[in-house]
Order: structure tokens, then C-alpha cells, then sequence
């Protein structure tokens, strides 16, 4: 009998508390999306749980404020999907999301040391399919909206395509990064050419081997690494290219995968190439105001578009 396989994932966002607040262009599309308002156990005796195709939310605000947090994930999670899988499927089981009113609400859940993130994703995986879809989110953090929400929503929806096997931390991380805003890319970017300059990063071929993320010292640089390898990735190729080599790194070595995959013989070449990226701003074109939006066929590509607020 086959043994029933549990693998539970969690990734947080680190918080942002003080920091500033980007606009979000979440939830202009003006089609309504089906939303139902059920009452909610609350302690508050007013608030409602908004239940959708694919989301149950948690959120102690407006009724009008909890329908376009649902219709503004439900986007967000078809666009991510069609943006990566090709596919905007609906999901078998909910996912959850509970907005949480203060940081000791969401640390009561999460556990300690969960106060320094202002989002995270819980998946749990069971003989290959996605059980558990959760994310927890802290409305007292700046960014909960506008940052950790799609970056959270965005490890859901790649969840769907790792179920045998977790999904490398770089690819992950990476992919997850690239729906954050421009304004914190660029912060992440600035933090990475820090450590370029003191000779404090990774070699990539030692980046794409941390499966389980990075130590706590080495944290600005794996993060700052992995969405700039990630930007690269889709220079290089496609986004189904990009996961094809997560996906065959892990099975057949990460040599095998660049060259079947890219064609690129030498880690030495990558990473001259990627010393380039990384200086460059040319991450900040693919950040996800300057996405192409998928085509109605599900396929898409990246070419970076030139926008106004960078020039290459
Ligand atoms: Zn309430
Ligand atoms: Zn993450």
C-alpha cells in the first residue's frame, strides 16, 4: 500500500511595517466577479467571510472592502496562473486567507518569529495534489496588500506544479519577488549591489542547490540573487523553460539542466552574464506593472517592455 505523502510548505514574507505603501492596480478590471458574504464568527459581532470560486477571506473591514479583496485575489491568482502555467484552472480545495488585525493575532497562529514577516503561505501537499492552500497576512503591515498578498498568492499557484517534489528556494522566491512592486524591486536590487560590491554573494551554482532557502546571514543575498537569476532565466528563455530547469535541476543535477535546457555549457559564462543583470535595471522591466498581460490562449511571453519609469 502506498504510504500516504504529507509535505507541509511554509514562506513568509519579511514585513515591511514602516515602510511605504505602492498603489495597487489589483482591482481595476470592472467586471464583477461572483462573490458570497457569509457571517463571520468574529469577535467584532459585524464583519462577514467572503467565500468565491477559489478563495474563502477572513477579514475583519467592509462589506465593500472584503467583496473587492475577493474579486482583486480571484485576478490576481487567474493572471499569476495563466502568467506561468498556461492555465487558469479552478482550484479543488479553497484557499484561505485570513487577514489578520495585529501582529499578535497573526503570531498567535503562526508561532514565534513569525512577527518579523508580514505575509505567509501554507501548503500542504498530499500524494500529489494540493491539500491545504493558506495564507495569513497582517493588515498592521504597510505592504500587506500591495506586496505580500501577491507575492504569498504567487507560491500558491506554483505550488500546483511541484506536488512530487517542494520547488527549489531560488525558483520560488524568485518567481514569487517578480510580483512584487517595481519601487521593491529596486530596493532589493540596491540592497544585492551592496553585497556585489563586498564580495558577500553566492556562486549561482551554489544558489540553485539550497533547496531549503538560505541562513539567516545569507538572507539579502539569497533573495536578491534568486530574482535577479530568475529575471535572467526569462532573458534567457521562457517561463516554462524556467521551470523546466527547477524541475530537472533537481532530478538530473543543475550542469545537465542549464545545457539541455539553455544550451549554456559553463556556470563561469552564467554567472558573467548575471554580474551583468544584476547591476543593470533591467529586473525592474519585468517587474509586474510592466508585465504583458497573458493572452487569451494562456500562452505569454516576457519580452521585457519598455516603460516610463526606467530606461535601459
Ligand atoms: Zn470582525
Ligand atoms: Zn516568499
Amino acid at each position: 500500500m502506498r504510504t500516504a505523502r504529507l509535505i507541509w510548505v511554509l514562506v513568509c514574507f519579511l514585513a515591511n511595517i514602516e515602510g511605504w505603501a505602492t498603489e495597487t492596480e489589483l482591482a481595476t478590471n470592472p467586471q464583477p466577479l461572483p462573490v458570497t458574504l457569509l457571517r463571520s464568527s468574529c469577535q467584532c459581532g459585524q464583519c462577514y467571510v467572503a467565500e468565491t470560486l477559489n478563495f474563502r477571506i477572513q477579514w475583519c473591514s467592509s462589506a465593500i472592502q472584503l467583496r473587492e479583496l475577493a474579486e482583486t485575489c480571484e485576478r490576481l491568482k487567474s493572471r499569476t496562473q495563466l502568467m506561468w502555467l498556461g492555465t487558469s484552472k479552478t482550484w479543488e480545495a479553497r484557499c484561505e486567507i485570513v487577514v489578520h488585525p495585529t501582529v499578535v493575532a497573526y503570531s498567535r497562529i503562526l508561532g514565534p518569529g513569525s512577527e518579523r514577516t508580514s505575509g505567509c503561505a501554507t501548503i500542504r501537499l498530499n500524494q500529489g495534489r494540493v491539500a491545504v492552500r493558506r495564507i495569513d497576512l497582517r493588515a498592521d503591515a504597510a505592504d500587506w496588500l500591495s506586496e505580500s498578498l501577491p507575492h504569498e498568492l504567487t507560491h500558491v499557484v506554483m505550488s500546483e506544479r511541484f506536488t512530487a517534489r517542494q520547488m527549489p528556494a531560488w525558483a520560488d522566491e524568485g518567481i514569487a519577488m517578480l510580483a512584487e512592486s517595481p519601487e521593491k524591486l529596486q530596493r532589493r536590487l540596491h540592497e544585492l549591489q551592496g553585497l556585489i560590491a563586498a564580495n558577500r554573494t553566492l556562486r549561482l551554482s551554489e544558489l540553485v542547490s539550497l533547496n531549503n532557502g538560505p541562513t539567516s546571514e545569507g538572507f539579502a543575498a539569497f533573495y536578491g540573487q534568486s530574482v535577479t537569476f530568475t529575471g535572467l532565466l526569462l532573458e534567457l528563455g521562457t517561463p516554462e523553460q524556467l521551470i523546466r530547469f527547477a524541475e530537472q535541476g533537481q532530478r538530473d543535477g543543475h550542469d545537465k539542466a542549464l545545457r539541455d535546457i539553455y544550451g549554456i555549457e559553463s556556470w563561469t559564462d552564467l554567472e558573467a552574464k548575471w554580474r551583468t543583470y544584476a547591476v543593470s535595471p533591467r529586473l525592474r522591466l519585468l517587474a509586474r506593472h510592466t508585465l504583458p498581460e497573458p493572452k487569451s490562449d494562456g500562452l505569454v511571453t516576457l519580452t521585457p517592455k519598455k516603460s516610463g519609469v526606467v530606461t535601459d
